[in-house]
């Protein structure tokens, strides 16, 4: 038989199909399916996503026979924990697998106000960016809707409080796997009850895929990794702009803004001597004005890559900063977390660094739309 859900499943070690990943109304045609009654579904989406239970034994308002029923063929969560790691600043990152040893990784960042946490939507990523631990290592695959949703379930599991803030920033390029990765977000906003602007997706710059979202409208945030406003330097950092160099990509960021009323927010990567000029902190300025945006700046998390990168001194980073606040742009700085376990961004490699096929024609990109 055809299984119902191959779309958005994947069938875990054992053969059994995770659960994570299905909306309420599949669940309750799963359900129907099974000759239950339809609202049995509604009933183990309330465990699965509002309370973040991962065994049908937990599933109280459900009689026994169907407990044994679903656990006989199914499973609630896809993924497995393969290593856990705290950091002295209180970050934890898990390694996680699906019984099939293609690790990845996902990392909850607990704050003084919110919870946030930083999930893969790849195993690997194909776009070998210079500067990235992650794209160092090559790529695997595309993770499911489940497996995606299944990581920030495992944090909530694990986290004191509410994880009300997800970030797609860790292992894989998001819009590479768009299909995937909005079914996700639509569990996390529609079943989980996360706000969409708690929901951010950052991405390399993929722009026919950013086009499709400005379709769709959804109001998350699309964050841009633009890491430099020249196309000589973004080039060398990232392969992809060749492909679709900073106007063409900024021009779909700005149109994205109009359709959904979200600000752009640009993710600057901050590299000693390299991307930190005083000249592109101008022209990053200019390439803003008139857009409401706000610039993530990144200072270099060190990965040891063969061009010699390293981070900026902090006075540097501060006039670098200066130079865009003087020109009246919005300015975070991101505060690298996790140090101690390598937790940080750019630094999510798995245990199987160097190991995926490496692809390096762009033209072969494993776009799902
Ligand atoms: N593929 C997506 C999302 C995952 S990477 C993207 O590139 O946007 C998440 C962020 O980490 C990106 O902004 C990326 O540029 C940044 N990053 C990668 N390597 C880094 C490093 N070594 N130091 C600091 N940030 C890094
Ligand atoms: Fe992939 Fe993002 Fe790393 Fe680039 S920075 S290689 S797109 S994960």
């Amino acid at each position: 038989m055809v299984p119902l859900f191959r779309w958005y499943t994947r069938r875990v070690s054992g053969g059994r199909t995770a659960l994570i990943g299905l909306s309420v109304g599949e669940l309750e045609e799963l359900l129907a399916r099974l000759g239950e009654p339809a609202y049995r579904g509604r009933q183990i989406a309330e465990w699965i996503y509002g309370k973040a239970v991962d065994s049908f034994e937990e599933m109280k308002n459900l009689p026994a026979s169907l407990r044994a029923k679903l656990a006989e063929s199914y499973t609630v969560s896809p993924l497995v924990v393969s290593d856990h790691r705290t950091s002295t600043d209180d970050v934890d990152k898990l390694l996680v697998h699906n019984g099939d040893g293609e690790v990845y990784e996902c990392v909850l960042l607990p704050y003084k106000d919110r919870v946030s946490c930083c999930i893969s939507s790849q195993v690997g990523c194909p776009m070998g960016c210079t500067f990235c631990a992650t794209g160092m290592g090559g790529f695997d695959r595309n993770l499911t809707a489940g497996e995606i949703v299944a990581q920030y379930l495992l944090l909530q599991k694990i986290s004191k409080k509410r994880v009300s803030h997800v970030v797609f920033m860790g292992m894989g390029e998001p819009l590479l796997n768009a299909k995937n990765v909005v079914k996700a977000l639509h569990i996390l906003h529609d079943e989980i009850g996360l706000s969409w602007r708690h929901l951010t997706v950052s991405t390399v710059g993929i722009v026919p895929q950013i086009e499709n979202l400005t379709e769709l409208g959804l109001p998350f945030n699309l964050a841009l990794s633009l890491h430099s406003p020249f196309d000589e330097v973004r080039s060398k950092l990232m392969p992809v702009n060749q492909k679709w160099p900073v106007d063409v990509v900024m021009g779909a960021m700005k149109k994205h803004h109009r359709k959904t009323g979200r600000k752009i927010t640009i993710e600057y990567l901050l590299i000693n001597e390299f991307s930190d000029t005083i000249e592109q902190a101008k022209a990053l300025a200019s390439l803003v004005s008139g857009t409401p945006s706000v610039v993530n700046l990144i200072p270099f998390n060190y990965v040891d890559t063969t061009y010699g990168y390293s981070r900026p001194s902090p006075e540097r980073v501060r006039a670098f900063r200066n130079v865009l606040e003087a020109r009246g742009v919005n300015v975070t700085e991101r505060v690298e977390r996790g140090h101690d376990i390598a937790a940080a961004c750019g630094q999510l490699a798995g245990e199987h660094h160097g190991r995926f096929a490496r692809r390096d024609g762009l033209s072969e990109l494993p776009v799902s739309s």
